[in-house]
């Protein structure tokens, strides 16, 4: 089975989609002050629990989504999918793109950038390069998985480049212990099927 990536904008980000969340999801949407945030908030939740509801063949607010954080118990956590089959996932948003990431197979993490909100563009690559692989040691540190304790290099993490789907961004991705895997990228709510392809 592939790593999907499913891309969507802030264009998306209807106010129906809030009958998608759960309360947590919904009280950090509502906590948030300014129009983008909270657009980004409410995307990123809720196209969380649309990718997760097409891999599973459910409704996505039957999807369960733990937040706990791994330091203080609070709901800030990153995102697990709890369940039978419930894949790896990581969510990331910046100016007008949010991404999910998911996969089956181990701990993945995905991390997308405005460029002109970095204070040197120069190094954005290495920034979201940088924030892929720690969200997804992240990922395993929040499922207990053996690659928890390792640094990357031990975990065998594989981070590539993402292309975004507009100008002006940068993206990547990691995976723990992934080798030779398909990836299909997605863009909600206008693309619902994509060709895989290998990389
Ligand atoms: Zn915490």
């Amino acid at each position: 089975m592939p790593v999907e990536v499913w891309w969507s904008s802030l264009a998306a980000a209807d106010r129906d989609l809030i009958d998608l969340l759960d309360a947590t999801e919904r009280a950090r949407v509502e906590s948030l002050e300014g129009p983008a945030d909270r657009g980004r908030s409410l995307l990123g939740a809720a196209l969380l629990r649309v990718a997760v509801a097409a891999h599973l063949g459910v409704a996505p607010v039957q999807v369960v989504v733990d937040r706990t954080c791994t330091e203080c118990g609070g709901a800030h956590g990153v995102p697990r999918i709890v369940g039978p089959g419930g894949p790896w996932v990581s969510v990331s948003h910046s100016g007008l793109l949010v991404v999910v990431a998911l996969s089956p197979h181990g701990p993945v993490g995905v991390d997308v950038q405005r460029v002109s909100d970095l204070p040197d563009p120069r190094a954005v690559r290495d920034w979201v390069t940088r924030e892929a692989a720690l969200k997804a040691q992240a990922a395993a540190l929040a499922r207990r998985h053996p690659a928890m304790r390792l640094t990357p290099v031990e975990a065998d993490a594989a981070t590539r480049d993402l292309p975004p789907p507009l100008h002006g961004y940068a993206a990547a991705l990691t995976t723990l212990g992934e080798h030779d895997t398909e990836q299909v990228c997605r863009h909600w709510p206008t693309d619902a099927t994509a060709t895989p392809r290998r990389w």
